[in-house]
């Protein structure tokens, strides 16, 4: 489909928002501070970027807080509602080609992944929520007949949302998308290292017919304006993805400010349980590759513990290993490159540091361990393998959010199971077996959000997604997301 396109060209014409988007408009950050966006496929600076702090946080705040009482979008119709984030959609799928160059230029995907992976799901998403808001009905509680209790969904008013870099635009829409059709205005930080395409979404959803001040977006550093948004008084809610360690940090800046809702979709380290009885080891093995070396391994849910049985552990590592071959790191433009670069140098240097805490600590190094391609001068890693690792170590704890794989064995169901949820992360769990009953036992044993059998696929839009235990509470996706971006009323009136 896009056979026909020179990625490098185009990315050679593109032009980047390089200011934040506040009230419908383009703006210099308030102090005129700016920070360089560099492109981890070659350490290129593709554009100075406003960097928002607490100031610009304020500002954009204060937008989106007169645009929710003057009514012009939470007041809206939800069919009104509706038109504009179908529009809004439709937008994202006639640029997609630019949306996925963007986010490919600014955090190292493969191009046809971000096209025809990112770019999809996004549109889906938009659509989704823009296609549901008309369709939800409000209660009558069951009371006497002597009174009638409405209950009804309200908007939060003001949401909060910081995202991070692996997913820019998907995990921003996982956010926004709810809390706009719902009616919130929203303030979106995205991550430093991956600010370009929440910008020119924000541009297109003015475009569509989101009124200015609805939706705004501040880039600039987590410390400063990531912090400002979550203490800001005057913000109602805060949905957060990243890791556990900045999750809590969230919780901390609520308790301190407004005591705003807090919904946090954390770090994860899923266990991918392969049993002998698996229907097909062909296919578990490629669920296995692609689990851990999708998007070079910085994914919430990448499989990155294969706790495989015993008796099968040679002959399935032999074939796990043979698949990672095709995600040798290539140039993220090329459409034949199944795995691009790490985001940036920082990430790089803490993945090669787990990989050496994992040599130290015993484990054995069956595939990869290198840092590669560095004549590009981007930061590229290749797939990696560790055998014989044991849970206890930092290899099998961490979330590492690269391409490493730790491999642990087990004998037994019981083991397999503790195994898997010895662990502070829960969001989701990998299992392959054709024992229907052994299947629903162990699924029901494990302390995950998400549970996938016989296939890594854990599902689209319509499912909800979120974790157990530090992985964070509250649940993105499907229609559980709004409880995240509404709040309940009681409308109870006497009648007798
Ligand atoms: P962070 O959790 O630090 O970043 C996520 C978002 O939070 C970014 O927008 C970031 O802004 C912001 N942020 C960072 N520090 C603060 C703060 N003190 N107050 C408010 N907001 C803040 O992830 P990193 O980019 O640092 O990655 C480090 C590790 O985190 C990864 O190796 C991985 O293990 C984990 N991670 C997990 C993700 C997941 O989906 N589970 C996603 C991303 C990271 P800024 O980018 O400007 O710092």
């Amino acid at each position: 489909m896009n056979a026909a396109i020179d990625w490098r060209t185009e990315a050679s014409r593109i032009s980047f928002r390089d200011k934040a988007f506040i009230g419908g408009r383009f703006v210099a950050s308030a102090a005129g501070e700016t920070f360089d966006n560099i492109s981890p496929i070659d350490g290129r600076v593709l554009a100075k970027i406003a960097a928002g702090d607490a100031e610009d946080i304020d500002r954009a705040v204060k937008a989106a807080r007169s645009a929710f009482e003057a009514g012009v979008w939470a007041d809206q119709a939800p069919k009104a509602r509706k038109r504009i984030l179908v529009k809004l959609a439709e937008l994202i799928q006639k640029h997609a080609n630019e949306l996925a160059l963007l986010e490919t230029l600014d955090m190292g995907k493969p191009i046809l992944n971000a096209r025809n992976g990112d770019m999809r799901a996004v549109a889906e998403c938009v659509r989704w929520y823009g296609e549901t808001i008309d369709k939800i009905y409000d209660e009558i509680a069951p009371t006497p007949k002597t009174a009638l209790a409405l209950i009804t969904r309200e908007p939060l008013g003001v949401v909060g949302a910081v995202v991070p870099w692996n997913f820019p635009l998907l995990m921003a829409a996982w956010k926004f998308a709810p809390a706009l059709a719902a009616g919130n205005s929203v303030v979106l930080k995205p991550a430093e290292q991956s600010p370009l395409s929440a910008l020119r979404v924000a541009e297109l959803a003015l475009e569509a017919g989101v009124p200015p001040g609805v939706f705004n977006v501040v880039p600039g550093f987590g410390e400063s304006a990531g912090q400002a948004l979550g203490r800001h008084m005057d913000v109602d809610a805060l949905a957060f993805t990243g890791s556990t360690e900045v999750g809590k940090l969230f919780l901390k800046y609520s308790a301190e400010s407004n005591m705003k809702i807090v919904g946090l979709e954390c770090g994860g380290k899923t266990p991918n349980i392969v049993f002998a009885d698996a229907p097909d080891l062909e296919t578990a093995a490629q669920g296995a590759a692609d689990g851990i070396f999708y998007n070079s391994g910085q994914v919430c849910d990448a499989a990155s513990r294969l706790i495989v049985e015993d008796k099968i552990h040679d002959v399935f590592l032999a074939k796990v290993a043979a698949l990672a071959k095709s995600y040798a790191p290539g140039d993220p433009l090329d459409e034949k490159t199944q795995m691009g670069s790490m985001v940036d140098a920082t990430q790089t240097k803490r993945v090669l540091g787990f990989i050496e805490k994992g040599k130290a600590e015993g484990a054995a190094l069956a595939l990869g361990g290198r840092q590669v391609r560095q004549e590009t001068g981007g930061f590229y890693i290749e797939p990696t393998i560790f055998d014989r690792v044991e849970n206890r170590m930092t290899i099998a704890r961490e979330e590492i959010f690269g391409p490493v794989l730790s491999t642990i064995v087990f004998k037994t169901p019981e083991e397999a199971v503790k195994l898997a949820n010895d662990s502070k992360y829960g969001l989701e769990a990998n299992l392959w077996t054709n024992d229907l009953t052994k299947a629903h036992r162990i699924a029901r044993a494990l302390r995950v959000g998400t549970v996938t059998i016989n296939s890594r696929d854990g599902g689209g839009i319509e499912v909800p997604f979120g974790g157990y235990k530090q992985s964070g509470f509250g649940r993105d996706k499907s229609l559980h997301a709004l409880d995240k971006y509404t709040q309940l009323k009681t409308t109870y009136i006497s009648i007798g």
